[in-house]
C-alpha cells in the first residue's frame, strides 16, 4: 500500500502550539516537511522567529505562576494521561515516525513509541515524590525545599523525536516547571501531532512548541531572558554555541551529544552473540543514534572467525520500505545527512580501511528518491583515522583490532567523546574491570542497547553533561531553597549558631 492510498496522517500545515492554542508565526513563512524513504512532502511547518518565541516563552512564564504550584498529584496524572495517550496511538504514532524520520516501522513500534510513554509514565511516578530535607540544629531548624525553575527550553534533535522531547518534557512538567520545545526542522510533526493530542490535558502555556530552523526560532528561544533553564540533544558544534547563548543569562544546562562509542570484542566472547550486536548497533534507527557503537574493538586472535560471522550477519539485515515490518534498514533522515555519511564512506577507503561490507549508497526498487545508504563495515581501521574520530551517524561501523587489556582501554578512551560502551567476554571480573576503566556514560556487557526508565542516559567528556531518564534529572529541572527558623529566643548571632559548645 503506498502513502496515497493510507488515511492523511498529517495536516497540510501545522501552527506554533502557543499558550494551548494553533497559531501562524510572525512571518507566515513555513517550511516542507518530506520523507525521507520517497521525497514527498507530508506537511508544512512554521518557520518561527524571535517575536513567535517571545510569545511563546511569554505564555510559558504565565502558565509557571499556576503549575508550579499545582498538586503534585495533578501533575503525575497529566503525565499518566500523556502516557496513555501515547500508547493509545501507537500505530499511529509509529508511522508518524517512520514516515518523518525514515526509521524502521519494527523501530518505532517496539522502541520510540513505548519507550517514550514509559518516560511519561517514570517521571509520573517520580513527581509526587520530590523531596526536600530537614536538619536540627539545638537552637534551629533547616529545611531544604526544592523548588522548580521556571520556563525550560528545549531543544530538540531530528534522530528520535518523540523520545528526546519526552526526555526534556517530563521531568520539566514533573518538577513544576513550563517548557518550550524547539523540535528540529526536518522532523517535528509527531511531535505537533501528539501535542494536539495531548492540548485538552495540559494547561495554556503550560507546553508550547514553536518550530522552526535553528539560528531563527532556537537561538532567541535559548537567548531569551525569562528562560531560567536549556536542555539540548544535538552535535557538538550546537553545543558550543548554545552554551555561549546560554551563559549570557546565566542559566543551567543540560547537553546530551554525540559519541563514538567503543564496543570491544574479547577473546572468549560468544561472538555469534557479539556479531548480532555490532550488526544491531550499525543498523538500528539507520546509525542515526549518539551511542551507537561505532567504534568495535576485537581481539585479534578471533579476529578473522569474528569477520567472518560479522560478514554473514550484515549481509542478512533487510533494506528496503521503512514501513515494512520485516525491514531492518531504512533511509537515511535527510539530504544533509546522507551527503555527510557518503563522504565518510569515500574517506574510508582513502585512508586505508578495508570495506567489508557495503561502502555505498543503495538502491530499492519503488524507492528511487530515497536516501539509502548499505549497511557498512570498514575493517582495518587504526584509532587515529577520521572515520574513527569523527562521528559519521550512519550504518557504518569500523573494526579495530587490538592485544592486550591496557591497550584496548588506551583507544577506547582516546576519544573527545564518552557516551557509551560495549563489553563483550565470559569472564564476568574482567567485564567489570573494562566497565570501570571505560571513561563513557554508559557501558553494557554482553549485549548492546537498552534503554529503560531510571536508566541514566548522558555523557562524560565533549559528548555532554547532566543526566536524562533518571531521579537525578529531576535535580536539573529544580533548585534548592534553604529556609532556616531560629528556635532560640531573639535573633541569634551568626557565630553562636554555627559552632558547636565547648
Ligand atoms: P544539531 O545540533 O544540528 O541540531 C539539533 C537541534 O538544534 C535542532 O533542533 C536544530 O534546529 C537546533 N539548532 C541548530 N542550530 C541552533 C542554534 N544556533 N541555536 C539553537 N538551536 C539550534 O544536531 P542534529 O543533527 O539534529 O542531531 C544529531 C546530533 O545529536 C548528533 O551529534 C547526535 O550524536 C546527537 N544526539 C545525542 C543524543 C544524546 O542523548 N546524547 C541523542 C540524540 C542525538
Amino acid at each position: 500500500m503506498d502513502m496515497s492510498e493510507r488515511p492523511r496522517l498529517f495536516l497540510e500545515t501545522y501552527g506554533h502550539f502557543i499558550n494551548g492554542e494553533w497559531v501562524s508565526g510572525d512571518t507566515g513563512k513555513t517550511i516542507p516537511v518530506s520523507n525521507p524513504a520517497t521525497g514527498e512532502i507530508l506537511a508544512n511547518i512554521q518557520a518561527g522567529n524571535a517575536a513567535d518565541v517571545d510569545r511563546a516563552v511569554q505564555a510559558a512564564h504565565l502558565a509557571f505562576k499556576t503549575w508550579s504550584r499545582t498538586h503534585p498529584r495533578q501533575r503525575q496524572l497529566v503525565l499518566q494521561e500523556m502516557a496513555r495517550r501515547m500508547r493509545a496511538r501507537l500505530a499511529d504514532f509509529a508511522m508518524m515516525e517512520t514516515v518523518d524520520n525514515g526509521k524502521p516501522i519494527t523501530d518505532s513500534t517496539m522502541f520510540d513509541v513505548p519507550a517514550t510513554a514509559e518516560v511519561y509514565d517514570y517521571f509520573a511516578s517520580l513527581a509526587t515524590n520530590i523531596q526536600g530535607g530537614t536538619t536540627d540544629y539545638p537552637d534551629s531548624i533547616l529545611l531544604t525545599h526544592r523548588e522548580p525553575l521556571g520556563v525550560c527550553a528545549a531543544i530538540v534533535p531530528w534522530n528520535i523525536p518523540l523520545y528526546c522531547t519526552a526526555l526534556k518534557v517530563a521531568p520539566a512538567l514533573a518538577a513544576g516547571n513550563t517548557i518550550v520545545v524547539k523540535p528540529a526542522e526536518s522532523t517535528g510533526l509527531s511531535i505537533l501531532e501528539f501535542f494536539r493530542d495531548c492540548a485538552d490535558i495540559l494547561p495554556p502555556g503550560v507546553v508550547n512548541i514553536v518550530t522552526g530552523y535553528g539560528a531563527e526560532a532556537g537561538e532567541p528561544l535559548v537567548r531569551h531572558p525569562l528562560v531560567r533553564k536549556v536542555s539540548f540533544t544535538g552535535s557538538k558544534p550546537t553545543a558550543r554555541k548554545i552554551m555561549g547563548y546560554a551563559s549570557q543569562n546565566i542559566i543551567p544546562q543540560t547537553m546530551e551529544l554525540g559519541g563514538k562509542s567503543a564496543n570491544i570484542i574479547c577473546a572468549d566472547a560468544d561472538l555469534d552473540a557479539a556479531a548480532e550486536g555490532v550488526v544491531m548497533s550499525t543498523v538500528f534507527n539507520k546509525g542515526e543514534v549518539c551511542i551507537a557503537g561505532t567504534r568495535t574493538f576485537v581481539h585479534e586472535s578471533i579476529m578473522d572467525r569474528f569477520l567472518q560471522k560479522l560478514s554473514e550477519q550484515i549481509g542478512n539485515v533487510r533494506q528496503g520500505d521503512p514501513l515494512d515490518p520485516r525491514t531492518q534498514l531504512g533511509p537515511q533522515a535527510s539530504q544533509v545527512q546522507f551527503d555527510k555519511v557518503a563522504g565518510y564512506l569515500a574517506l574510508g577507503p582513502s585512508e586505508g580501511a578495508h570495506v567489508l561490507a557495503g561502502g555505498g549508497k543503495a538502491s530499492i526498487a519503488g524507492f528511487e528518491n530515497g536516501l539509502f545508504i548499505q549497511p557498512t563495515i570498514f575493517s582495518n581501521v587504526r584509532n587515529d583515522m577520521r572515520i574513527a574520530t569523527e562521528e559519521i551517524f550512519g550504518p557504518v561501523t569500523c573494526i579495530l583490532s587490538w592485544r592486550d587489556e591496557a591497550e584496548v582501554l588506551d583507544a577506547a578512551n582516546a576519544s573527545d567523546y564518552g557516551l557509551g560502551g560495549g563489553v563483550w567476554t565470559k569472564d564476568l571480573t574482567r567485564a567489570h574491570r573494562f566497565a570501570r576503566e571505560m571513561q563513557t556514560g554508559t557501558v553494557w556487557i554482553n549485549r548492546y542497547y537498552n534503554f529503560v526508565p531510571g536508566q541514566p542516559l548522558g555523557g562524560y567528556k565533549q559528548s555532554g553533561f547532566g543526566r536524562e531518564n533518571c531521579a537525578e534529572t529531576l535535580l536539573h529541572y529544580s533548585q534548592a531553597k534553604a529556609v532556616i527558623i531560629n528556635l532560640a529566643e531573639g535573633a541569634l548571632g551568626l557565630y553562636q549558631s554555627a559552632t558547636p559548645p565547648n
